[in-house]
């Protein structure tokens, strides 16, 4: 049964000035603090077996939610059952026997008055075949299978059903377990934590009109209802996770991480940070030697990032679009901006190679204007990076690219004003947030512009990047053509080279990448070095490069160069030609092994085409059979060129953690809540959040401390 809590008359939001909750009984912080080892039952072994199940504190026992219920709550009938139900049944033993075939093994008959069903056990004791005595009634608990002649029940949890053992009167729930913590615990456990909830009222930070109008129930019945189910509850919701008890569980959660990275990012604002004015002669002067004209969606993004740079608080912004939409450049005429005002600006990429791409485009378009653009990278060594690091530190150096080197702890700024971070999916918000205090001096903190490689799902932006503003460019520079793509299967090869050879005739440039599951660069660089072999062999007359991430950089720059000014007509690459490579007259790609591959990396991969005026095509090469995900991946591919598509699919078959490229980033990885699953929460979810955080700043820090902890980890710890 749920024992309905009466609703204190105080939980709404706004009347929390008021909050009167009887004396003593205000206990938010009990349950959270109250150690496991308070239960009943729970010594220091117990206490630490609990703790690799992630359970320390009452709360923990509570958010410790059951994946499996089963109902013995009512007998069932022996007629009505079929193979696969579980039950409880009430019936008289018939029938009992010993039967010896390639091992022993009791049978019991039961039956009643519905139909006949037999008990098997192949582990028993001659005590327990003796009390199965004709006409003594049993209640049985177990699955139903389908046996030889009738239904069965193997090894079932049985009792005689005059021993006083009444049914369940709440369905019986089983929790992720460990060894050495049986169920039986641990339902224990939640019992006593449920007694302790029951008496302490624990706070319900969630509006009561909020609730009732989304037909969710209040705290402490959701939490009953998810460990004690009342006997009519739809077993598939509570176990589907969209069950209201779960739901309104959830909402809390995502409102609660949501509200602690909306608070770093408000603390964060806190802070100094350089007005730069949103005019600039040097801008205008690198915005008028560009090739081409911004899109209507990088002005509107750039005036969005202006418009934040000029005010005195550190900007948070994301700026998202799909690859080739133009990014780079936006965050070019940002810099721009900044180095007018008297600021540095760095700007950090996630790999030596897009870094260098980075830094390939700076130099073009700043040191025309007599800029120049310092490097930084973890291969710089010695006096080269003693003398760019006192640049740096003095002022010299006014705009800076790199990778990771760039924020390690000897590395000053003398006047960083702009932070722009190529993310790529690869920083969790744990270094992104750790960033942020760089470069900070005299109180005084950077901007900072984040860009992401492809675009992230809206889910995520919600979620693990609730603590940035979102930019994004939604349209791509005009006359690039959608790729169109095909898949192969590898022993086609020889009909791509066929195809190479025409491209190459038509006076087009080639990608071939080359790509293997181990990440070993050695590796890698072989296979490129066998393909590209293989090519020259088979275009005979044509020229071929091979670049790989084992070659120094001055020989990777020297073939990249020669195959920007079309000297090579096809280059061989590993994935190091992910990112950032910009050769608008390659409109051929082959990439093989592209069943290997994940959707945001074939999609990057794909990119480097369609640039030009050309009709690009994509030719995935795969080895049969394909996996279900490797099929749908390259289904995918083909269906689509729209990266924000592409990243909503990826979300789908990949999960949170991983498209995020770290399970740990505390955002993504949640209690209860499931992105995807949850979706359609959020933005019941931002609005709460919105709404607590300007109403109610005592549930904002209660339902933090209550799903996030009190600064020892996750947020708090960075
Ligand atoms: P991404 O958003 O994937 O980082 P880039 O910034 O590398 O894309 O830009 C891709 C290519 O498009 C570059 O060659 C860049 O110079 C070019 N480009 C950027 N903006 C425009 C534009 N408005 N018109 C034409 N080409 C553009
Ligand atoms: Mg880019």
């Amino acid at each position: 049964m749920v024992r309905q809590q009466k609703k204190s008359a105080v939980s709404t939001a706004r009347a929390d000035a008021k909050t009167t909750v009887t004396p003593g009984k205000a206990k938010d912080v009990a349950l959270d603090s109250a150690e496991v080892k308070t239960l009943k039952g729970v010594g220091d072994a117990m206490a630490a077996k609990l703790a690799t199940l992630g359970i320390f504190t009452l709360q923990d026992v509570l958010f410790h939610l059951p994946f499996r219920y089963q109902d013995r709550t009512r007998l069932r009938r022996i007629g009505e059952l079929k193979p696969g139900d579980e039950g409880v049944i009430e019936a008289e033993v018939a029938l009992s026997e010993v039967v010896q075939r390639q091992r022993s093994s009791l049978l019991v008959r039961v039956s009643d008055g519905t139909g006949s069903l037999t008990l098997r056990f192949f582990h028993f004791s001659a005590k327990q075949a003796e009390q199965f005595e004709r006409g003594k009634v049993l209640q049985c608990f177990g699955e139903v299978r389908r046996g030889p002649g009738m239904l069965e029940m193997v090894h079932p949890e049985y009792r005689l059903a005059n021993q006083g053992q009444a049914l369940q009167n709440t369905l019986t729930a089983f929790y992720p377990a460990t060894e050495g913590v049986q169920q039986g615990t641990l339902r224990k456990l939640s019992d006593q934590a449920l007694a302790q909830l029951r008496s302490y009222r624990l706070k319900d930070f969630l509006p009561d009109d909020v609730l009732r109008s989304n037909g969710l129930p209040d705290l402490v019945s959701a939490l009953e209802t998810v460990h004690r189910p009342p006997p009519q509850a739809n077993i598939q919701d509570l176990m589907d996770g969209v069950h209201p008890a779960i739901r309104r569980l959830a909402i809390e959660e995502l409102i609660a991480h949501r509200m602690a990275l909306r608070q770093l990012r408000d603390q964060h604002q806190v802070n100094n940070a350089p007005v730069i004015a949103a005019v600039s002669a040097l801008a205008d002067q690198l915005r008028a030697s560009l090739t081409f004209a911004l899109t209507g969606a990088q002005v509107r993004v750039l005036e969005e990032l202006l418009a934040d740079t000029a005010k005195s608080e550190p900007m948070l912004r994301l700026v998202q679009g799909d690859v080739g939409a133009g990014k780079t450049v936006v965050a070019a005429l940002a810099a721009a901006h900044a180095v007018e005002a008297g600021y540095q600006v760095a700007l950090m990429a996630p790999t030596e190679i897009l870094a260098e791409q980075h830094l390939l485009n700076f130099c073009d378009w700043f040191e025309p204007l007599g800029i120049s653009v310092g490097w930084l990278s973890g291969k710089l060594k010695g006096s080269d990076r003693r003398s760019m690091i006192e640049a740096m530190a003095m002022g010299r150096s006014r705009i800076v690219v790199g990778t990771h080197a760039l924020f390690q702890a000897d590395v000053e700024f003398d006047s960083l004003g702009l932070a722009i971070i190529d993310e790529q999916h690869r920083f969790g918000v744990h270094q992104r947030l750790a960033l942020r205090n760089k470069g900070a001096r005299n109180d005084i903190l950077p901007h900072q512009l984040i860009m992401t490689a492809t675009p992230i799902p809206r889910t995520l932006a919600m979620t693990a990047y609730a603590d940035l503003d979102v930019s994004i460019i939604d349209e791509l520079p005009p006359g690039r053509k959608p790729v169109t793509t095909v898949a192969l299967e590898s022993q086609r090869r020889a009909d791509v080279v066929q195809r190479v050879n025409a491209a190459i005739d038509d006076g087009r440039q080639v990608y071939w990448v080359c790509t293997l599951i181990e990440e070993s660069e050695s590796l890698q660089a072989e296979a490129a070095e066998d393909t590209a072999a293989a090519l020259t062999e088979g275009l005979s007359g044509h020229t071929v490069g091979l670049v790989h991430g084992r070659m120094k950089p001055k020989e990777k720059e020297a073939i990249m160069a020669e195959f920007k000014a079309a000297k090579l007509e096809v280059l061989v690459a590993t994935t190091v030609i992910e990112v950032g490579v910009d050769v608008p007259n390659a409109s051929l790609m082959i990439i093989e092994n592209a069943e290997r591959l994940g959707l945001s990396q074939l999609h990057q991969l794909r990119g480097r085409v369609g640039r030009g005026s050309a009709q690009s095509s994509c030719i995935l090469l795969y080895q049969a059979p394909l996996s279900k995900t490797a099929r749908e991946r390259i289904g995918i591919m083909r269906d689509t060129n729209d990266g924000f598509v592409i990243a909503e699919r990826d979300l789908e078959i990949r999960g949170a953690g991983e498209v995020l490229g770290t399970r740990q980033t505390g955002a993504a990885e949640f209690r209860i809540a499931q992105l995807g699953r949850d979706d359609d929460l959020l933005d019941l979810v931002s609005d709460l959040a919105d709404h607590l955080m300007a109403s109610s700043p005592t549930s904002v820090a209660g339902l933090i401390r209550r799903w996030i902890g009190d600064g020892k980890q996750d947020y708090g710890g960075v």
